[in-house]
């Protein structure tokens, strides 16, 4: 019995230990067999490596991070002037991104979220945007004295204008597009996609027309994303969609699942990194034993409670359970968790980077 509980202690300080160190974790397993090897010499810290230690411990304990929480990705439509379902109005829209910056939430790329490349400020939280359908009022130009501005009015120019007032909100959102017409303005396809990659922000798939991918043939879904990637990789000379957005939250049964994920059509072929669903709560941290990156749950842009999945019923959620929420190290080279998150935590997703845990309640002792 005491055994067991000393192998259990040990599991934990090694875990601990390991992630310090800058050694690969891996599994388990794996840092009982290198402790093994290391077990003959205990290393004194000296006197600079004390006072590193605590300094860390003391932002440990102040910005209590926690990389294995839950991260919301948002989904919007229209931004117009009628609030409904699926469009928020532009006030509501720009009440949306001071509610996430004052409720210390910051901009985060999908790309980036699902490759475990997450360089939030210590302290704070991703959130990530999305906008389907390519619709005008998301990226819409308008004449000024004969000259092409961005409307002030749509999606990327009140994002434009918050993220220049709040540059610690960082930048970033994505918008998944369907053809012919993106963003429906066909003179300036080109000058939108470029703009939208110039300026931080990412282009994906939302189906070559809007098919609905649950209803037609498995060569269908092929032609239907394939065509949407290729066409997107010709407008901007190469730039490689790689992340979807399903029509109608729709996609093929069972096993031919897969197809929405790769594919190949007339010789182009797609590999998407993400796949987005239509619902209903935050999605799980990139080291989290339940992330899926090919089935991604989205939170409604949105006041109007459809089950209660709208953005703020999470702030609210997240208030009342801070424990729940990814509360970023500042750090995209480590991962910190507190080691109550050591069970939900997948080890065999961590790479090249270290993993930090440490007791949340220390300081209360
Ligand atoms: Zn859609």
């Amino acid at each position: 019995m005491k055994k067991a509980l000393f192998i259990l202690i040990l599991i934990f300080l090694i875990a601990t230990i390991t992630g310090c160190n800058g050694n690969n974790t891996g599994s388990i397993e794996e840092v009982l067999i290198e402790e093994d090897e290391e077990e003959s010499g205990i290393k004194e810290l000296n006197d600079e490596e004390i006072e590193n230690a605590e300094k860390e411990e003391i932002d440990l304990y102040d910005i209590k991070p926690n990389e294995n929480g839950q991260i919301m990705i948002i989904m919007y439509h229209g931004i117009s002037k009628e609030e409904s379902e699926w469009v928020r109005t532009i006030d509501n829209f720009k009440k949306d991104l001071k509610s996430l910056y004052d409720n210390g939430y910051r901009l985060l790329n999908l790309s980036d979220y699902v490759n475990n490349n997450i360089s939030t400020e210590a302290g704070f939280t991703p959130v990530v945007l999305t906008f389907d359908d390519g619709l005008q009022n998301q990226f819409n130009y308008v004449d000024e004295n004969g000259v092409k501005v961005i409307d002030p009015d749509c999606a990327v120019g009140i994002l434009e204008e918050f993220c220049k007032n709040h540059p610690d909100f960082g930048k970033g959102a994505s918008f998944f597009v369907y053809y012919p017409v993106p963003f429906r303005q066909s003179d300036f396809i080109y000058d939108k996609f470029k703009f939208l990659i110039e300026n931080g922000y990412e282009i994906g798939n939302h189906g070559y027309n809007h098919e609905n991918l649950g209803k037609i043939s498995i060569d269908k879904v092929q032609e239907s994303l394939a065509k949407n990637a290729q066409k997107t990789y010709d407008i901007l000379s190469g730039y490689t969609v790689q992340t979807l957005a399903l029509p109608y939250g729709a996609a093929p049964k069972g096993n031919n699942y897969k197809y929405v994920i790769k594919g190949e059509y007339n010789g182009f072929s797609y590999n998407n990194k993400a796949v987005l669903k239509v619902g209903s709560n935050p999605a799980f941290a990139p080291n989290h034993i339940k992330f899926d990156s090919e089935r991604l749950p989205r939170v409604r842009g949105s006041e109007i409670l459809v089950n209660g999945t709208g953005m703020y019923d999470y702030i609210e959620y997240f208030k009342k359970n801070p424990e729940k929420r990814y509360i970023s190290d500042g750090n995209k080279d480590t991962v910190t968790i507190p080691e109550s998150e050591l069970p939900n935590f997948n080890m065999d997703s961590i790479g090249e980077k270290n993993l930090i845990t440490y007791l949340p309640d220390k300081s209360a002792d």
